[in-house]
């Protein structure tokens, strides 16, 4: 690779809501761009700023020297990194799949690789497009580390926040999992207590007000999630058998107003888990322990 970042030839194989971004953000930030797209109207943006066009994605992995990828899924990402001379291009360069797909894929995708002479890195981008446009997007990473601090000025351009979470591929994709789940956890909750809100003949806004303008998140996450760090979970707050006692009765009531018990069923059952397990005197991080333990 070449001394100065932007210097460095970079591919980008797939130009769909999110690969175009990933490929805004390097032709704004200089770096030597080449693009492929299977449809060829998404490329003629870049081909009118300049950007050359492959006439296929073999084109582009002979020219660059990191190809980033962002395909549909993960058999599309297959069809093209297989067909044609793309393999061989690729040899003794950096192949960085961000198309999302299995750990089990990402496994299979770095034994291809390796086979083929191809330093690859997968990544899990954490954030819609206009964020990759913004450079607040994180995105996490697995592979060696090695392969992701020499293209590190690439993944840099590619929304300001590259993260190495793991020397394994898949990794990445278990830790955007891990992410996911705190997103949906967190809006199905607030969609739910919108409902409920609604069904009890409570006024929305004041709902909308208490969980956003009043709630700072950021102070109780951190407060939540330190105590799992240091594995402390005593009491300072509320006992879990407050908790439990206090939200038990929240699954019969949605029963009553009409919506749906499912989630608050989920949270109830955890929280009598807990109780169950002797955290009943311990503070609402000790769930921490059954949720990583489901079976004891
Ligand atoms: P998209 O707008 O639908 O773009 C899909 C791209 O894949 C298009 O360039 C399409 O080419 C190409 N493609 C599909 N099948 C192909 C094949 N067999 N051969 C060659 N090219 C093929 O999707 P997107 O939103 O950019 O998502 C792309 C990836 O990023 C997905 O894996 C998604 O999970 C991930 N992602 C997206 C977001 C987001 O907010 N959009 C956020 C995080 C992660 P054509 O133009 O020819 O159809």
């Amino acid at each position: 690779m070449t001394d100065s970042a932007n210097n460095v030839t970079v591919g980008v194989i797939g130009l769909g809501l999110m690969g175009s971004a990933l490929a805004d953000v390097l032709m704004t930030q200089g770096f030597d761009l080449r693009v492929w797209n299977r449809s060829r109207d998404k490329c003629e943006r870049f081909a009118a700023a300049g950007v050359p066009v492959g006439d296929s994605a073999a084109t582009v992995a002979n020219e660059c020297e990191v190809l980033v990828v962002c395909l549909t899924d993960h058999a599309a990402s297959m069809d093209v990194l297989q067909s044609g001379e793309v393999a061989k291009g690729l040899e003794g360069k950096t192949l960085v799949l961000l198309t999302t797909m299995t750990a089990e894929d990402s496994l299979v995708t770095a034994a291809w690789a390796a086979e083929n002479g191809i330093h690859y890195l997968d990544g899990a981008i954490l954030a819609y497009p206009r964020e990759v446009r913004d450079m607040a997007c994180m995105i996490v990473y697995s592979g060696p580390r090695a392969v992701f601090e020499a293209c590190k000025p690439v993944l840099d351009a590619l929304g300001g926040m590259p993260r190495i979470v793991g020397d394994e591929a898949g990794i990445a994709i278990r830790f955007a999992s891990a992410i996911y789940t705190v997103y949906y956890a967190h809006a199905v909750g607030m969609i739910q207590g919108a409902a409920m809100c609604t069904a009890a003949g409570a006024p929305l806004e004041v709902f909308i007000e208490q969980t956003t303008a009043n709630w700072d998140w950021s102070e109780d996450d951190a407060y939540l999630l330190e105590r799992v760090a240091k594995r402390d979970y005593t009491v300072q707050e509320a006992a879990l058998e407050i908790h439990a006692a206090g939200f038990g009765t929240t699954p019969s009531l949605c029963d009553q107003l009409g919506v749906s018990s499912e989630l608050p069923r989920v949270i109830a059952g955890l929280l009598n888990e807990a109780l169950r397990r002797g955290h009943a005197g311990d503070e609402l991080p000790a769930l921490f322990e059954v949720l990583r333990k489901p079976n004891e």
